[in-house]
């Protein structure tokens, strides 16, 4: 990262109205201004100072009881089902990717119906902390990487009490997957379905090789396997809604959110989440369940947060943070006029970084919405979480439709236009030093806790977008690296809405 150079510029003017179809912000007389200057002042990542107060605020809540777990336990008490096990034989394999949870996770249930034995694997695939396509960022930022970390121990203590365990393996699941399944002799990998070219590209690779794996007939447990080639099967698992429920093609989306919306909600109903027995064991004998990495082994250096928000990693953390917001703290009934804050953990939900590692089902967030419904008080502000969660489907439907084109300069729409590069410029919005205070201390918050509000996102994309002129992607890129909450598919398609380059 390059030295910083705190410089105002001051011939820029602070655009302030978004031009997202979505929402529009007409005033910069934001008395957050203030509040924020506790990011505002502070010193970049990138600078050697460090600040000797901590003051930062946990996500779920700091508790002394132990509640995280108590929540979780509680939870996974009321979506546990008495199904007994049909006629499943032999191994299956369960490759987590961005689906890290255990609750209402279709791969899971499907590769425990279908066999003896579940084998639950991830890859910590090394091109996940590469570098990000054009600009050379690192791909995965430390508190990323960090977030991800907490999602995978607290995944393998949640497949520990269902009498699993999670192997961890270090290279590409092309290599690795295939080799397990020779070994294991499993007859299928069930995997969550992805939509974007760097993810399908890895499918594509698995199913390659796993064509090169042939399970002999014995050893497959009698299960009628195709050549005895051990098959990969993808089950869809990121949205409310589901893609085989959708009153339309994906490839004949509507262009417009509105006419989506009102179409799924008219004409689909959302599947109900999926309930697991409480044992899903003995999982295979495994010599050595392998260790999860640490940020180091992983080339990053980690970064302490002591400002501003700490989101804490994992399943039982996103549970937990579900029922603090709709029922400990009881904001679900006014998210609606509190949605648009920039400070503190309670103006949104959070839900996002967990969402993003799928830590968290967005059909259990409805579930809990309609019980909230129907024990407390249904408003716009508890419709209006359902709302944006069709805007997060749409993006992810959107990428089917559009593909590599939502990552194009000219994005969809191929729209034609000078866009610049200018490094200092840019490094200027990167690292909070533009002299606006209200751009400056939102880039802070990004760097220093791998967050920002979504007023806070349009806000700067606007100003790099449209008053800077600076290329869309080389933000996008930058948000890659920084946000708890990355997603291809939300960052690049609310990207490409900010620079007007979506349909
Ligand atoms: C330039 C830009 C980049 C963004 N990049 C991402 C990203 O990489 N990952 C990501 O999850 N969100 C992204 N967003 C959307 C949005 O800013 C975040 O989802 C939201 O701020 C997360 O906070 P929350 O969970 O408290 O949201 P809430 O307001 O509580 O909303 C509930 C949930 O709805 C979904 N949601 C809300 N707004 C949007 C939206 N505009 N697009 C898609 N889903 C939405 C999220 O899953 C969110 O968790 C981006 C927005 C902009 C303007």
């Amino acid at each position: 990262m390059a030295i910083l150079h705190c410089t105002s510029l001051p011939f820029l003017s602070l655009r302030t109205t978004i031009s997202s179809s979505k929402s529009t912000l007409t005033s910069t007389r934001i008395p957050l201004f203030l509040a924020m200057n506790s990011f505002a002042k502070s010193e970049p990542v990138s600078s050697s100072a460090s600040s000797s107060s901590s003051t930062y605020q946990q996500v779920p809540e700091q508790d002394a009881n132990n509640d995280l777990d108590r929540v979780a336990d509680n939870t996974f008490r009321r979506y546990t089902s008495n199904v007994t096990k049909g006629s499943g034989k032999g191994t299956a394999i369960v490759w987590f990717r961005n689906d890290l949870r255990v609750l209402d996770n279709e791969a899971l249930y499907k590769a425990w119906l279908s066999s003896e034995t579940v084998l639950p694997v991830y890859c910590v695939d090394p091109r996940l902390f590469a570098t990000t396509y054009h600009f050379g960022f690192p791909k995965t930022g430390a508190l990323r990487a960090q977030f991800l970390l907490e999602c995978l121990a607290d995944l393998r203590k949640n497949l520990m009490k269902r009498g699993l365990n999670l192997l961890v393996q270090h290279g590409k699941p092309e290599e690795i997957l295939p080799s397990l399944a020779k070994s294991f002799q499993a007859h299928t990998v069930y995997a969550q379905k992805e939509t974007c070219s760097e993810e399908l590209n890895v499918e594509r690779l698995v199913m390659r090789g796993l064509k090169q794996v042939v399970t002999s007939p014995e050893e497959s447990s009698g299960i009628t396997v195709s050549n005895n080639i051990p098959k990969l099967q993808l089950v869809w698992g990121t949205t409310m809604y589901h893609l085989d429920d959708l009153p339309f093609d994906a490839t004949s989306l509507p262009d417009v959110y509105t006419q989506f919306r009102k179409l799924v909600e008219t004409k689909c109903t959302i599947r109900s989440c999926i309930k697991l027995p409480a044992s899903l064991g003995p999982p295979p004998t495994v010599q050595d369940w392998g260790c999860l990495p640490s940020l180091e082994q992983l080339g990053l250096s980690s970064q302490s947060v002591n400002k501003g928000m700490k989101f804490v990693g994992g399943e039982t953390a996103a549970l937990s943070r579900v029922y603090e917001y709709f029922w400990k703290k009881d904001l679900l009934r006014v998210y609606k006029e509190t949605r648009n804050g920039m400070l503190g953990p309670d103006y949104s939900t959070k839900f996002s970084p967990w969402l993003a590692s799928g830590s968290l089902s967005p059909r259990f967030i409805y579930e809990e919405v309609k019980r909230y419904e129907n024990d407390r008080l249904a408003n716009s502000s508890t419709y209006w979480v359902l709302f944006e969660l069709i805007w997060r489907d749409y993006f992810r439907f959107l990428s089917v439709k559009y593909g590599n084109s939502l990552f194009h300069l000219g994005g969809p729409r191929k729209v034609q236009r000078n866009w610049s590069q200018d490094k200092n410029l840019f490094e200027s919005w990167r690292d909070g030093c533009t002299g606006y205070p209200l751009i400056d201390a939102n880039m802070k918050e990004l760097s220093t806790t791998g967050f920002m509000s979504n007023r806070g996102r349009q806000i700067v994309c606007s100003f790099l977008v449209r008053d800077m002129g600076i290329d869309w992607r080389m933000g996008a890129e930058w948000f890659e690296t920084c946000l708890l909450d990355y997603d291809p598919c939300s960052n690049y398609g609310n990207w490409t809405y900010g620079s007007g380059t979506n349909v």
